[in-house]
């Protein structure tokens, strides 16, 4: 009766990156965006993490999220 429909699914590219950095990274922090002050001016560029969303003005956070890894430690 009814049509049996395949449902298929659109592939979606499982985002491999070729960044040459390792598989597993801990965190995936995205970034520098552009920060803009009240007056709508470039203030400053920060960094976000796309796992807990922690964003810091420090470029450090692109080497590990802290939060993340504190996270990680904790389980
Ligand atoms: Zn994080």
């Amino acid at each position: 009766m009814a049509g049996n429909q395949t449902h298929r699914q659109p592939r979606i590219p499982t985002g491999h990156d070729d960044h040459g950095t390792s598989d597993r990274s801990p965190s995936v922090v995205t970034g520098p965006h552009a920060g803009y002050d009240r007056y709508g001016h470039l203030d400053h560029y920060y960094y976000r993490c796309e796992r807990c969303g922690l964003e810091s003005t420090d470029a450090t956070l692109v080497e590990g999220c802290p939060r993340c890894r504190e996270t990680e430690a904790r389980r």
